[in-house]
Formats: C-alpha cells, sequence, structure tokens
C-alpha cells in the first residue's frame, strides 16, 4: 500500500499508539522517553577540529550584551526568500535565509548567477543596515548544493553521494567539496545543506541516492573529506577562507534507518546501533571542523529528532562537545505533537538552535518572543543558542568578509561548470561505475561495427543528473547545459569512423554489432519516491 506523504502526521500519531501498547512511556510532549534510553559515557568522546577560542568569545559576549531580546529571537529564525522581502530582513533581523528547492531570485530556477549574487548582496546589506548600537551582525544564506552547485543552471554537476560513495576515494571527494564550494561562493551564497551522512539500511527508501554508503566507515570517510573540502581544513589557514563555504551535516539523526526505508519515519535501532552506524558520520565531520548539523525528520524509539534532548543536547552537544549550531528542518518542528509550524518552543528547548522555517518565519518570531517573555524559553537557552550562531559567523569571517559583491570570491561566474571542475566530475563520474560481471571478456568494448544505443536514459542530462538538479525533484530532459550524456559520450570515445545509432526503445538493432542499453530512474526527491508496497 502506498501511504502518501500528506499523512506523516497521522502516522506519528499511530506509531506512538503502537508504541505505547508495546510498554513505552510517554513523556509530557507526547513523545516516548529516550531520555532514559541513552547513556552518553557509553558514546564515544569526540575532539572538535575548532574549538572555542578567547578572542571569539569575547566578541559574541559583546554582543549578547548589547543585543535586544527580539534582536536574539531573530537570530534564531531562518525564513526562505519566497517568502520574505529586504525590508522584512532588515526589521525582524532573522540571522538567515535559505532558498528552498523550488526557490530562486525572482522566482525563476532557470535564473542567472548574476541574479543569485544580487539577490545575495541586497540580502546582505539588508541585515547589516542598521549598526547604531552593536556590529550589525551579517545573516547567512544556504541553499541545498548537495552534488554540485546544482540548483544553478550551467553550474558543475557531481555524482549524488551514493556515486561518490562508490568512488572509495575520499581525497576526490575533498577536491569535489573544494570545487562546490567555490561555485557557492562564486554566486555570493555562504552555506550548502551538505552533506547527507545518513548511512542507508533499506534501499527502499526514497533518499537512498544521498547517503554514501551501507558501510558506516565509508560513510565517515567520505563525510570527513567533504566537509574538509567545503570549508577547508581545520587550524590551516585555508579553514573558511575566500571560496570556502559553511556545510551542513544532515540529517541528525538516524535517517538512514528508518521503519521499511520509510522517509521521515521512525528509527527503531537500539542505543548501540544507532551510535555505531547511524552516527558514524558527524563523528568524523565535526573532527574535520563541522560548524553546522540538521536536526533530521525522522524519530527515534517513537520521538522525533527535533524533540529529541538527549541525543540533540547531551550527546551532540554535551558529549562530543560540538561547538557549532543545529539548524532544524525545514518546517520540521510541525512534526512535534502540541506544536505547529508557527508555535513550537519544544524544538528550541530540546537544543535545536535555528528553526527553518520557511513560511511560518513571522508567527513563529512572534510566538518565541512571548515564549521568553513567559519563560517557557529560558534566557540561557536562547543566549547559548545565539552564541552558538554568532560564533560560527564569526569563525566563517561573516563579519569581515563584507557584502558578496565586494568578496574576493564572488562574480567568478566562469568557475561555474569550469573545465577544471568538470574534469574533476568526469574522474567520479568514470570511479563511481561498479562493474557487476565481465563475461567473455566484452569490456573494453570493440568500437568497430555498429553499435546501438538505446533506452531513455542515454541521451538525457537530467535522468543522468536526478533529483536536487535546478529544482528539487529534478526533471528530465535538458536540465542544465554543458554535461555529456551517455549517447554523446560513447560517439565521442569511439570515432566518427563507427555508427553509432541511438533509439529510446531498443528497435532498429538489427545488424549492430552491440548493444548499450542505458536503464535509470526518473529523477525524484525525498519521500516522494519510497519504494513501500
Ligand atoms: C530536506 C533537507 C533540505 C531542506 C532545504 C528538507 O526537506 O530534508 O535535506 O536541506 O529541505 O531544502
Ligand atoms: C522545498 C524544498 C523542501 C521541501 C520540503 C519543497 O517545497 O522546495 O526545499 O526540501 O519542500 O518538503
Amino acid at each position: 500500500m502506498k501511504v502518501p506523504r500528506s499523512t506523516d502526521r497521522a502516522k506519528s500519531w499511530l506509531l506512538g499508539a503502537a508504541m505505547l501498547a508495546q510498554g513505552a512511556t510517554l513523556a509530557a510532549d507526547g513523545g516516548a522517553h529516550s531520555d532514559a534510553l541513552i547513556h552518553p559515557q557509553s558514546w564515544p568522546a569526540v575532539t572538535p577540529g575548532i574549538q572555542p577560542d578567547p578572542k571569539t568569545e569575547a566578541f559574541v559576549d559583546g554582543l549578547l550584551r548589547k543585543m535586544t531580546l527580539e534582536e536574539k529571537i531573530g537570530q534564531l529564525i531562518q525564513a526562505d526568500i519566497g517568502t520574505i522581502t529586504p525590508d522584512e530582513l532588515r526589521k525582524y533581523k532573522l540571522g538567515s535565509v535559505l532558498a528552498g528547492g523550488n526557490d530562486a531570485p525572482g522566482g525563476d530556477v532557470r535564473t542567472t548567477p548574476e541574479h543569485w549574487l544580487e539577490l545575495a548582496d541586497t540580502l546582505y546589506r539588508a541585515s547589516v543596515a542598521d549598526h547604531s548600537v552593536h556590529a550589525a551582525i551579517p545573516e547567512l544564506f544556504g541553499i541545498d548544493a548537495v552534488h554540485g552547485h546544482s540548483r544553478i543552471p550551467g553550474a558543475t554537476v557531481f555524482p549524488q553521494n551514493v556515486g561518490l560513495g562508490a568512488t572509495h576515494d575520499p581525497a576526490l571527494i575533498e577536491k569535489i567539496g573544494r570545487a562546490v564550494a567555490a561555485e557557492v561562493a562564486a554566486t555570493g551564497l555562504d552555506w550548502t545543506f551538505a552533506p547527507t551522512v545518513a548511512v542507508v539500511r533499506d534501499v527502499r527508501w526514497g533518499r537512498s541516492y544521498e547517503s554514501f554508503s551501507e558501510d558506516p566507515t565509508l560513510v565517515a570517510a567520505c563525510a570527513r573529506a567533504m566537509v574538509q573540502g567545503l570549508q577547508g581544513r581545520p587550524g590551516t589557514a585555508e579553514f573558511m577562507s575566500a571560496g570556502h563555504t559553511l556545510a551542513s551535516v544532515k540529517h541528525f539523526l538516524g535517517d538512514g534507518g528508518t521503519l521499511n526505508g520509510r522517509d521521515q519515519f521512525d528509527n527503531r535501532s537500539d542505543e548501540a546501533e544507532l551510535r555505531s552506524v547511524h552516527a558514524a558520520g558527524y563523528e568524523a565531520a565535526i573532527e574535520a571542523g563541522a560548524l553546522n548539523i540538521m536536526a533530521s525528520y525522522n524519530g527515534w524509539q517513537g520521538t522525533k529528532m527535533h524533540a529529541q534532548k538527549a541525543l540533540l543536547t547531551d550527546i551532540l552537544k554535551g558529549r562530543w562537545n560540538f561547538p557549532g549550531f543545529v539548524v532544524g528542518d525545514w518546517n520540521a518542528q510541525e512534526e512535534i505533537p502540541e506544536c505547529t509550524k508557527y508555535n513550537c518552543p519544544e524544538v528550541l528547548n530540546a537544543g535545536v538552535d535555528m528553526y527553518m522555517a520557511p513560511d511560518s518565519w513571522r508567527e513563529l518570531y512572534g510566538n518565541l518572543l512571548k515564549q521568553a517573555h513567559a519563560g517557557t524559553i529560558s534566557q540561557a537557552r536562547i543566549d547559548d543558542a545565539v552564541r552558538r550562531i554568532l560564533r560560527v559567523k564569526v569563525w566563517m569571517g561573516l563579519f569581515s568578509k563584507g557584502p558578496p559583491r565586494a568578496r574576493a570570491d564572488a562574480g567568478h561566474f566562469e568557475l561555474l561548470g569550469s573545465a577544471a571542475h568538470r574534469s574533476i566530475a568526469r574522474e567520479a563520474v568514470r570511479k563511481s561505475m561498479v562493474l557487476l560481471k565481465n563475461d567473455g571478456g566484452l569490456l573494453p568494448l570493440d568500437p568497430r561495427g555498429r553499435i546501438l544505443v538505446a533506452g531513455a536514459g542515454a541521451d538525457d542530462i537530467g535522468l543522468q543528473s536526478g533529483g536536487w538538479t535546478i529544482d528539487w525533484q529534478g526533471k528530465s530532459g535538458d536540465v542544465t547545459p554543458g554535461g555529456t550524456t551517455v549517447l554523446a559520450a560513447i560517439k565521442k570515445a569511439v570515432g566518427p569512423k563507427s555508427a553509432v545509432t541511438f533509439t529510446k526503445d531498443g528497435t532498429g538493432a538489427e545488424g549492430a554489432t552491440l548493444g548499450v542499453v542505458v536503464v535509470g530512474e526518473r529523477p525524484y526527491a525525498e519521500g516522494s519516491r519510497d519504494a513501500l508496497h
């Protein structure tokens, strides 16, 4: 039976009821008591690649002393570019904005890199317009550059994570991280919601392709490499220097291990499996200097991750000493019992520092302010969350970088899809290929004779690229310029002397000496293609 996404909320409730029937106790927030299931001392200690330093803390202290409560609440919220104007950003002083999977400057996903830079510049300037009382606090602008800066037409499209994992080549993944960061910086954005470090355990999950591997050791190696590539290596001058981008390690925790591979559902593994399998990528990423982690939509043992104080606070920030901030996922607060997307102090209290509140930011702001006055959220929790966000903004040089247009690494649009970056992508494609068998020495193919290429995937850049390309779900067709289809690549490889013909359905095979069939999926993203029956 296929269950549409819209019933996810109902499913969570059903799940809660089922767990109760199995004897779990119910917490005041409606979730099962998972605090008692987590034993921080049994989790490995982690040494973060970057640790708080007195100078940064003093600067942040100074800001915290002067900021109004309203300004602090603003830092805790991220709005979507489709729902906030520069004037509103100036007024509410939100900590961040994002471009959601279908959002773009002017509402046009096919717009130019120049338009992205212009928007980044406008939003930045709005966020720092008022600076009479204390240093202005620039906003952070984030996007899903998850396989290249792939929302931008003409940017280099790299293999999805499942392909990168198959390369077993962390050095190459680090190079890819650098290339992606340079392209993101060229458009004036600060932050990519990558890498996904899910350890996929059930390939029916619609996000399986975003996972590097089912093997936690490989995921950890890839996570480390990607974070180092995107941000630069911590402890060196390159860390968050020009051409680098803030990474977001996601989705914390256990997204790859949900029941039957159902997106956003419950992970039922025990503490030991959660720790040894699903946590692997985070420990490595934090050691590599990760400064941001995204909380996950899924639950663990009946409680949604956004309400999992034991994991978000006791493990991540306590046991692991994570010095950065936790961002929520897209309106994920609405899935917490008793909450709506507009109102959910539980999430902040559990340890999420910044709400991803694409269209809900305004009401959320009002409610958080009320809750701060009423003491539903403590001043200490607000200050801790703001401190984490400001600390990261300092570490990434946001206070000194200036407006996007003035940045040395911005405006270099020639980097998008550059020959150098495409050659790294090509290497990754080559190394990601998995040869299952080679009966009778069929490979390498003999280019003499007539080759018939068949299959819808043979001549379609969109199908080759998958989800999160130009828009959220991706599309079939010529979605982005500059790529090479399988058909074009075969033609080029065999040269003009051979005859290569193409039919989608395989007709015309008579007389061919060789047939190459390219089979693929239609693009999709997230739960839309969970394979549930
Ligand atoms: C996804 C995240 C993504 C965010 C912003 C969510 O639905 O789960 O992976 O970063 O949207 O697009
Ligand atoms: C947005 C994505 C987001 C998704 C979450 C889409 O409309 O464009 O960014 O991940 O919704 O459900």
